[in-house]
């Protein structure tokens, strides 16, 4: 168990930031590697729903990409040191058809006791709302799974389904096995955030239902 002192004493020094160990036995994932370690980095910055900036929340992902890279590395190197096999799944999804990443950073966080699917089928922390960028790496290695799954915490809270302009969110509670095209019609807001690629050069980061959430502020 050196290997996870040695973690914790990394990541434990972090500041604004979640994590969590998340089992793979039950995944795809299994035969190669037992636990995923999972990050989530609060946002640099914050935004009131009423005063979103597009380019500024580009702006706070991008930074965000770079910190949460650094503290990656730092797992890898910790990692190899201790001549441990890891994987790093690529952080989103670049299957248009389908809409899915190979590896759920939001299910893992989840598994990892991180936080809860909100109604708007983001990660929801206690802590951080869904202001939260993710990250993980797998291991084949036991670190312990400790953390119990939460259950979610939205309650009668509708603010992020009335926070969309498009009527994407659909008010549903999240209960562990919910499918999202249940929470959200995450075609319609992919196709209309791609809407934008040839005006930005990538999809529009619509962050309207994110920072409404009340969690975080
Ligand atoms: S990201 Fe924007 S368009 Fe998509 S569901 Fe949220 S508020 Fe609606
Ligand atoms: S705004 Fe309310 S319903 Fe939506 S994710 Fe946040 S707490 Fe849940």
């Amino acid at each position: 168990m050196v290997a996870f002192f040695d973690l914790k004493d990394c990541l434990d020094a972090k500041e604004n930031l979640l994590w969590g160990i998340a089992d793979l036995s039950q995944t795809e994932y299994a035969e190669q590697y037992q636990t995923a370690i999972v990050l989530a980095f609060k946002y640099a910055g914050n935004m009131d729903a009423a005063h979103y900036v597009e380019s500024a929340f580009h702006e706070l992902l991008e930074q965000c990409k770079t910190v949460s890279g650094d503290v990656q590395n730092d797992i890898i190197a910790l990692l190899d040191y201790h001549d441990i096999k890891y994987l790093v799944p690529p952080p989103s999804q670049r299957d248009e058809e389908l809409l899915q990443a190979p590896f759920s950073f939001k299910r893992a966080a989840v598994d990892a006791g991180i936080g809860w699917i909100g109604k708007n089928d983001l990660l929801i922390t206690h802590e951080f709302g869904p202001r939260v960028f993710l990250r993980a790496v797998l291991a084949d290695y036991p670190f312990p799974c400790d953390k119990l799954s939460q259950t979610q915490r939205c309650g009668d809270c509708m603010v992020c389904v009335d926070a969309c302009p498009h009527g994407f969110i659909k008010g549903n509670v999240w209960q562990g096995d919910t499918a999202r095209g249940d929470l959200i019609d995450y075609m319609g807001c992919n196709n209309w955030r791609s809407g934008f690629k040839e005006k930005l050069g990538r999809k529009h980061h619509c962050g309207l239902c994110l920072f409404a959430c009340p969690y975080g502020k």
